[in-house]
């Protein structure tokens, strides 16, 4: 069988430094016997400096081809007075709406050595491993019509709330995927009560379940008693779906549960390909960080954490990704910090590419 093949775009700012450390842990499982096919592109602002466009036809093909993007960050300030059509973020926007990503995954998940960093208290978040699976390419925010209108003398801002059955079905299905694949609980999200859209939706999430996941325990719950249950015990929950509005602020909220942005990765699915595995790409949840890039004090965790999500969701080695993240586990129990780790605390943080390092020694 062929090697797992990745496309790796590191982009701008931070994104190429957080990305050199992923490619030791790639490298590591490399030596051990498990080799991926990796080929590296421009994407974002360092694409625009190259060709004048921050995505080529050439690397969007390539990114169809593979089994996974591995994506870092794109923009900058240099970038800001660029015109709309060529700005860094288009590019990842292209990515998105060609390869059709309509789940969007958000763990969150906390990490024993971290549990005080939480605002929550400790016993709530500790072992906390729940994952948010956001609707990303229809809702509200697309719906039409859309606009800002004048009625009645007066000025008035229009969306408009709209799922279709499939739009519904299929982001259900990767989230059932997603439930088998860890602790076999779903609970999908909405306001049934006070919206069409929600009425649909749960009657299509349910009918998914009852026809083809019945072995998957799934609940309903109102979003914003989901919002009120999720700071309360959020380990009451394992997957939860929920469409693109609700998991814009529910997705945000779950993850900083646990703490800083430099430690959340996330995942990017679509619709499965000939061999049977998702279009998908993988990045951190942070940006390029400009204040910080070029200067050794990113944390790579974040971009790390998200090839374990490769492994896991994309190459089904959830035993590799396992061990990445105890190895995470195991270099912050040993008081590893980089900067963003450190609250008012007086210890020295570790590099960027320092605790790359320890991780792949972890490993
Ligand atoms: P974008 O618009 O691309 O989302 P942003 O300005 O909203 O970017 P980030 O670029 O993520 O947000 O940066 C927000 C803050 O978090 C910055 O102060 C940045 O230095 C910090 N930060 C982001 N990522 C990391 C990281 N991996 N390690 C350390 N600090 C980080
Ligand atoms: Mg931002």
């Amino acid at each position: 069988m062929a090697n797992p093949s990745l496309l790796i775009l590191p982009g701008d700012g931070i994104g190429p430094e957080v990305m050199a450390e992923v490619r030791k842990v790639i490298d590591w499982f490399g030596s051990q016997g498990t080799p991926f096919d990796v080929s590296e592109d421009l994407v974002g602002g360092a694409a625009y400096d190259a060709h004048g466009t921050p995505l080529t036809d050439a690397t969007m093909a390539k990114a169809q081809e593979v089994d996974a993007v591995l994506l870092g960050a794109v923009g900058g300030p240099k970038y800001d007075d660029l015109d709309f059509s060529v700005k860094p973020e288009r590019g990842l926007l292209r990515l998105r709406k060609e390869m059709d990503l309509f789940a969007n995954l958000r763990p969150a998940q906390c990490f024993d050595a971290l549990a005080d960093f939480s605002s929550l208290k400790k016993d709530v978040v500790a072992g906390l491993d729940i994952m948010i699976v956001r609707e990303l390419t229809s809702g509200v925010y697309f719906g039409e019509p859309r606009g800002i209108v004048t009625e009645n003398n007066e000025r008035v801002g229009i969306n408009t709330q709209r799922y279709t059955e499939s739009e519904i079905e299929r982001v259900a299905r990767s989230a059932f995927e997603l439930a088998r694949k860890r602790g076999n609980k779903l609970c999908s999200m909405e306001k049934a009560n006070v919206m069409e859209s929600g009425i649909l939706w749960r009657e299509v999430v349910q009918r998914v379940g009852d026809e083809e996941y019945p072995d998957v325990e799934l609940s309903h719950m109102y979003a914003d008693a989901g919002a009120m249950q999720l700071t309360r015990w959020p380990k009451q929950f394992d997957v939860i779906v929920t469409d693109n509005l609700f998991g814009d602020l529910l997705s945000d909220l779950a993850a900083m549960l646990t703490g800083s942005l430099g430690m959340l990765p996330s995942a990017s699915l679509g619709l499965p390909m000939a061999n049977g595995r998702p279009k998908a790409m993988y990045e951190p949840v942070h940006g390029s960080a400009p204040d910080i890039a070029g200067q050794g004090k990113a944390n790579p965790i974040a971009c790390i954490l998200s090839f374990a999500m490769a492994l896991r969701y994309s190459f089904d080695m959830g035993e590799a990704a396992d061990r990445v993240e105890a190895a995470v586990e195991k270099v912050l129990a040993d008081g590893l910090r980089t900067a963003d780790l450190l609250g008012e605390e007086g210890r020295a943080p570790v590099s960027t590419s320092d605790m790359g390092d320890a991780i792949v020694a972890a490993l």
